[in-house]
């Protein structure tokens, strides 16, 4: 059944009218899933009762529910949250200092299938409905509301489309989503709060380019070597020449500083000649590199996260090639820290 998060302003109108309703009350509505954070029909208190029973009857206001929650001692929080046919995706809350970030999913497992990520380990399923990316967001001001971080609902500072799957496989529910996240009289977070993370391809970067609010993007390069990303990114098509360039219209067109990130697994890209041949690829793009230090997956053996120094050695080298570096820092370590683990220790083991 369609959830009311998955209707665009016209939809939602048109369902209150054939209910007996009147426009103003499609956006009353609106205001209380979206601004008040609702969760269900009787929290939206001033629709008179007829016309909520009448909608509720074929309109669920979410579609998604939380299942189980990790919460890690650094504050970090996984939701695993069920959809309505039983698939599940998990979305994480990353407090830091004052900001509260939420990385969602676009996609049930992923296509791509970078050898290190436990998140393209079976595939994809399917993509998600604009309504199940939005509730994602819906469903963590609830917890942080319940935590007492901050009152309902619950303002989330960042968002970071970089959970499950390939978010820009799945731009024609992912744009519809991030208005909707972004509209002012919703939820209202800033476009520039905003970053979409890609494997890298360039047709679809193109294309994201396009949209028009300015959201920042993130492209999972890993090597700047051609041969080696392949090996990381198997399905990749597209040289790193190529990504690059694409990157080089988001940052013209959107005018938000690109970020590459570099999953680093020791030994495999973590060389000296690795961090040369990133500084020859970026060069004269102004850009940054974060590095992240890879998280072990249950079902992944061989590879290995690098240690500290070495981890310091390639930063350093990348600062000296004139190249902006930040380290991530491993957050949510307690448990399952790498992206889909939770999502997988739950699937049924083939
Ligand atoms: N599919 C998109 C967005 C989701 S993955 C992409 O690949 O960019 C988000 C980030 O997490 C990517 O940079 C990805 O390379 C990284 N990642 C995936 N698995 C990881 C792991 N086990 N440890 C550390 N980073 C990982
Ligand atoms: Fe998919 Fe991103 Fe994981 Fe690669 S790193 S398999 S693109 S989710």
């Amino acid at each position: 059944m369609t959830a009311l998060t998955d209707l665009d302003d016209a939809e939602l109108e048109a369902r209150v009218l054939a209910a007996g309703g009147r426009p103003f009350q499609a956006r009353q509505i609106a205001a209380w899933v979206y601004r008040q954070g609702a969760a269900d029909w009787d929290g939206c208190r001033n629709v008179p009762r007829a016309l909520r029973d009448a909608l509720a009857a074929e309109l669920p206001l979410r579609g998604s529910r939380v299942v189980e929650s990790s919460p890690a001692t650094d504050g970090t929080e996984k939701l695993l949250l069920q959809l309505a046919d039983g698939e599940s995706i998990e979305t994480v809350i990353i407090p830091d200092g004052e900001r509260l970030t939420l990385c969602v999913s676009s996609q049930v497992g992923c296509p791509v299938g970078c050898v290190f990520c436990a998140s393209g380990l079976d595939g994809v399923r399917r993509n998600l409905t604009r309504g199940e990316i939005v509730e994602q967001v819906l469903h963590a001001r609830d917890r942080l509301a319940a935590r007492g971080l901050g009152r309902p609902p619950a303002r989330l500072t960042n968002l970071v489309v970089m959970g499950l799957g390939e978010p820009l496989l799945n731009l024609a529910s992912l744009g519809p989503a991030l208005a909707r996240i972004h509209a002012p009289d919703g939820i209202g977070l800033g476009a520039r709060r905003i970053t979409v993370s890609t494997s890298g391809l360039p047709d679809r970067m193109l294309r994201f380019a396009e949209l028009p609010h300015a959201y920042g993007l993130a492209v999972s390069l890993h090597a700047a070597d051609d041969a080696l990303r392949k090996e990381l990114v198997p399905t990749a098509r597209a040289s790193v020449a190529e990504i690059v360039a694409a990157a080089r219209t988001c940052f013209e067109s959107h005018g938000r500083e690109v970020t590459f990130e570099i999953v680093l697994l020791a030994d495999v890209n973590d060389r000296t000649r690795d961090a040369d041949a990133l500084i020859a690829a970026l060069r004269g793009f102004p850009c940054t590199v974060n590095l992240i230090p890879w998280n072990p997956v249950d079902r992944i053996a061989g590879l290995a996260r690098p240690r500290p120094e070495r981890v310091d050695a390639f930063a350093e080298r990348l600062r000296l090639g004139g190249i902006n570096v930040t380290v991530r820092r491993q957050r949510g370590a307690d448990r399952d820290a790498a992206c889909g683990q939770l999502r997988l220790r739950r699937l049924p083991q083939a």
